[in-house]
């Protein structure tokens, strides 16, 4: 089969590969449908994971139909068409039992990662009856794509994990992918303002389209006086959504006291916590990696037409031209690029 392999620090390359096999009783093989390229697909290209096997195949987003069961799997037969969960988990484990799959003791962030993943023509999905999920005929299998990571991402680790309430004003630090499915999340909760801030003029246009009631631009103003210029004592919740001291500097400036700081963004370096500042303000700070727990809720969501999730979709290839996507993603503030769709034709 054809799969996009990690080959080391900026090399990525198609490949012909063995098609998986049922390696234990809980696995299922997926045909691939449909796949996307990641954030995480980006910085694993460019170095930021020297974890990672020479070899792997990259890749935690998708759907597929599928193809085999091990024996032990009850929730899913042949032909099934299913959502690929970015996190693997087994259900039984200490950590599955308090509902945080990313730490699973034999799963959490393991595809594409610790074992091949979801940018091939076929994948091997451990505990299958615990990391797939069925998607209702109602839901386009571009926008399906979007929940295998995105979105749950989006709303458990900014939304729920700032506790975003009715009326807040909320300020989203980041306008990718994540940080728009922040945006679309949020609104479940009826905040007044949500701020999104990005250097990337296209990205805050998408934004407002998508909900936003106000944009900062940090390359031509200020961002932490224009947010305080539109939220008078600061923000209840601060989203940060990049993963560098930069951006982490401005949610520090922007929360009010009483305030949520949720860590969404990936970080390879250190920032600068400003306890001495912060020490009074009765802050509640978080960070995590998405357990996938409200997906099941999204689904049913997404199913009944609440986001417009389209937008968010930019380009389309065929999993033949997947060097070429990971191209247009590298670039993607001159691409105009949010979220590209791989197919499996
Ligand atoms: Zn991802
Ligand atoms: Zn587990």
């Amino acid at each position: 089969m054809k799969a996009l392999v990690f080959n080391g620090d900026h090399s990525i390359a198609l490949e012909e590969r063995p098609t998986p096999k049922i390696l234990k009783a809980t696995d299922a093989i997926i045909k691939v449908l449909k796949t996307t390229i990641c954030g995480t697909d980006l910085g694993i290209y460019k170095g930021k994971n020297p974890e990672i096997t020479k070899g792997r195949i990259l890749g935690h987003e998708g759907i597929g139909i599928v193809e085999e069961v091990g024996e032990s799997v009850t929730q899913y037969k042949k032909g099934d068409k299913v959502l690929i969960s970015c996190i693997t988990s087994c259900g039984s484990c200490e950590y599955c039992k308090k509902q945080l799959y990313s730490h699973c003791k034999d799963g959490g962030w393991i595809l594409g990662y610790m074992i091949d993943g979801v940018q091939a023509e076929y994948v091997r999905i451990p505990h299958a009856d615990n990391s797939l999920f069925k998607i209702p005929k109602s839901i386009d299998d571009e926008v399906a794509v979007l929940l295998s990571d995105i979105l749950p991402t989006g709303h458990e680790i900014g939304v729920q994990y700032g506790n975003v309430k009715p009326g807040d004003t909320v300020a989203i630090v980041g306008a990718g992918p994540v940080g728009m499915s922040v945006l679309l999340t949020a609104q479940l909760y009826a905040p007044a303002i949500i701020i999104m801030v990005d250097m990337d003029e296209n990205r805050l246009k998408v934004a407002k389209e998508l909900g936003a009631t106000h944009t900062v631009n940090p390359a031509v103003e200020n961002a932490v006086e224009a947010i305080h210029k539109i939220s008078k004592e600061g923000v209840d919740v601060a989203i940060e959504a990049v993963g560098i001291p930069k951006t982490w500097d401005v949610c520090q400036e922007i929360v009010k006291p009483g305030g949520h700081i949720a860590n969404v963004g990936v970080h390879g370096v250190k920032v600068d916590f400003q306890i001495q500042k912060l020490w009074i303000k009765n802050l509640t700070i978080t960070t995590g990696l998405v357990n996938t727990n409200t997906t099941p809720m999204l689904i049913k969501a997404v199913s009944s037409n609440k986001f417009d999730l389209k937008k968010m979709i930019t380009h389309r290839y065929k999993l033949s031209e997947i060097e070429k996507a990971y191209e247009v993603f590298l670039n993607g503030s001159k691409e105009k690029a949010l979220k590209i769709i791989i197919t499996n034709s």
